[in-house]
């Protein structure tokens, strides 16, 4: 008999109502864990009331204050890093040191939040005409949603809702069902924080608890992270209801490997970027774009033995550099891609399909696959495969490999690899992407700057965290102020202006 997870409301996990639960899986077994209460409409509304009402003290609190509850955050969090990278490790599958890694990556967002009382200062003028002063004011929006995906349950909850709660709003997480583990232990670190009861809220679901809150009349923002095909239809039902809504999306990101680039280098970013977390991040390189046939050779022939090596394993051996993937259904579109590749006539340089380990015969793995000779009209390039599978391009010149990138549809992240300046300029110039490294593979900015991608890679105009995130959480109230000390000007009917 397992537990059955509930949501987080009032400061405590509360059971769910609904009757509808869903399994929550060990991937490196394949065995259920434990079980998750799935939220009714009734239930997501019931959460919403509820942080409503906490909302109005805590976004009229003294911002210094809310300030201080992100600060003790950071250092529970910091406290708390084993702990989260182990249930990350356990329902996730990523191995410790890539847990690790994401956990930081939440800490840095805590971190600048603790910053809002700079961060959100509004403008002012003096005296704009007649003694009138001008003041702008960013205040709270009241209840917003943040939906998250299954591949980084610690930083992308705390990416929007440690800047939403900063902001002085109250926070509903509609987590991802497959790894609820961490977003509650995040629930439960807010509340000894300090944080009130009713300002982080965690709710578990599928479709039915998202439709709650993008129609619910009381949340007037959703912040969403996930697949294109969910994120689009995020996007449109919350626009729908007259939400603002930002929804950031699947990827496809290519490298550029140049004629001039150091191979050895350029190799251990593929490696590192292409198979890290199994390829499970909307960041992971998928494809590598070498410059000239002479290049493309090269680089198969370092990359090869290379990606033969990487060995699959649960997130606590050590030894392990591949994790297994999500579900079993993941696995099984996985290696159907690969199948695809194969049939529509690229070189499979490591196949890994079939992969198994002692004790872990149902784990979800597959390991790491290389295909070369790869063209743009092949499934395998055009889709998100979501796994640990790099396609090395037919060569190319930089001419193509920069149509390549423009071309895709999908527009998140994508890296240069090249020891010569001008290629690099222009190649940042040139390239329709949110996110561009030159030599260096994985270019996720940190918390003080703004991530997001371009084209289907995200809908909505705002990005995640830096300074953007503080427009997105919040709305603008300006204020025109007149203390008239001897102004008798007498009624006026024209339009005011400051002539
Ligand atoms: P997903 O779209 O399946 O799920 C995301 C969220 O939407 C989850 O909370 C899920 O419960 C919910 N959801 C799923 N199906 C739904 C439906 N039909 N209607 C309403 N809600 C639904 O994504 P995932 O598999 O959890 O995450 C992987 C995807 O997320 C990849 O495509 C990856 O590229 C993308 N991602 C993008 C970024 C980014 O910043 N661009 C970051 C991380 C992940």
């Amino acid at each position: 008999m397992v537990d059955t997870v509930g949501h987080y409301m009032g400061g405590k996990q509360i059971p769910g109502e609904s009757g509808r639960t869903g399994d929550i899986f060990n991937p490196a077994t394949g065995e259920v864990q434990a079980k998750l209460a799935y939220a009714s409409a009734a239930e997501v509304d019931k959460v919403v009331q509820y942080a409503k009402e906490a909302q109005v003290a805590w976004g009229a609190m003294a911002v210094p204050k809310r300030a201080a509850v992100c600060f003790s955050m950071r250092n529970l969090v910091v406290e708390h890093k084993q702990a989260l990278a182990e249930l990350l490790g356990k329902e996730h599958g990523k191995t410790i040191p890539d847990a690790l890694g994401e956990v930081q990556r939440g800490i840095d967002v805590l971190e600048f939040a603790c910053g809002i009382p700079h961060l959100i200062k509004g403008d002012f003028n003096s005296n704009i005409g007649g003694d009138i002063d001008l003041i702008s004011i960013r205040e709270p929006l009241g209840v917003v949603g943040g939906i998250t995906p299954f591949n980084f349950p610690v930083m992308i909850p705390l990416w929007m809702g440690a800047m939403a709660v900063a902001c002085g709003n109250a926070f509903v997480n509609k987590a991802s069902e497959r790894d609820p583990g961490a977003p509650m232990l995040l629930a439960e670190l807010w509340t000894k924080a300090g944080l009130p009861d009713g300002i982080w809220n965690v709710v578990h679901g599928d479709k039915e608890a998202v439709d709650a809150l993008l129609h619910h009349p009381d949340v007037p923002a959703i912040s969403f992270v996930g697949s294109t095909g969910v994120g689009e239809y995020v996007y449109q039902e919350g626009c729908k209801h007259n939400k603002r809504v930002q929804s950031f999306c699947g990827a496809k990101n290519h490298m550029v490997v140049m004629p001039d680039a150091d191979m050895d280098q350029a190799v251990d970013a593929l490696v590192g970027a292409g198979f890290g977390s199994a390829g499970e991040r909307c960041m992971a390189i998928s494809v590598a774009v070498p410059v000239g046939e002479g290049t493309a050779k090269a680089l198969a022939d370092k990359l090869t033995p290379r990606v033969q090596a990487l060995t699959i394993g649960p997130y606590n051996d050590p030894q392990a550099d591949i994790n297994p993937l999500i579900t079993r259904q993941a696995k099984e579109r996985v290696e159907g891609l690969i199948a695809r590749g194969v049939e529509e006539g690229a070189t499979l340089n490591v196949d890994g399909r079939g992969a198994t380990m002692q004790g872990y015969e149902d784990g979800y793995f597959v390991g790491s696959t290389l295909f070369s000779n790869v063209k743009t009209d092949m499934e395998i390039y055009k889709t998100e495969i979501f796994g640990p599978v790099l396609s090395i391009m037919a060569p190319s010149t930089y001419e193509d490999a920069v149509g390549m990138v423009n071309d895709h549809e999908y527009g998140n992240g994508v890296a240069i690899f090249t020891r010569d300046g001008d290629t690099a300029r222009d190649f940042t110039n040139r390239v329709d992407i949110g996110m561009v490294g030159v030599n260096v593979p994985i270019p996720v900015p940190m918390a003080f700057h703004n991530f997001g991608g371009s084209k289907r890679s995200k809908f909505g105009d705002t990005q995640m965290h830096g300074p953007e995130s503080i427009r997105f959480f919040t709305k603008m109230k300006t204020v025109s102020a007149r203390w008239p000390s001897g102004i008798k000007e007498g009624a006026q009917l024209a339009f005011p202006t400051n002539d």
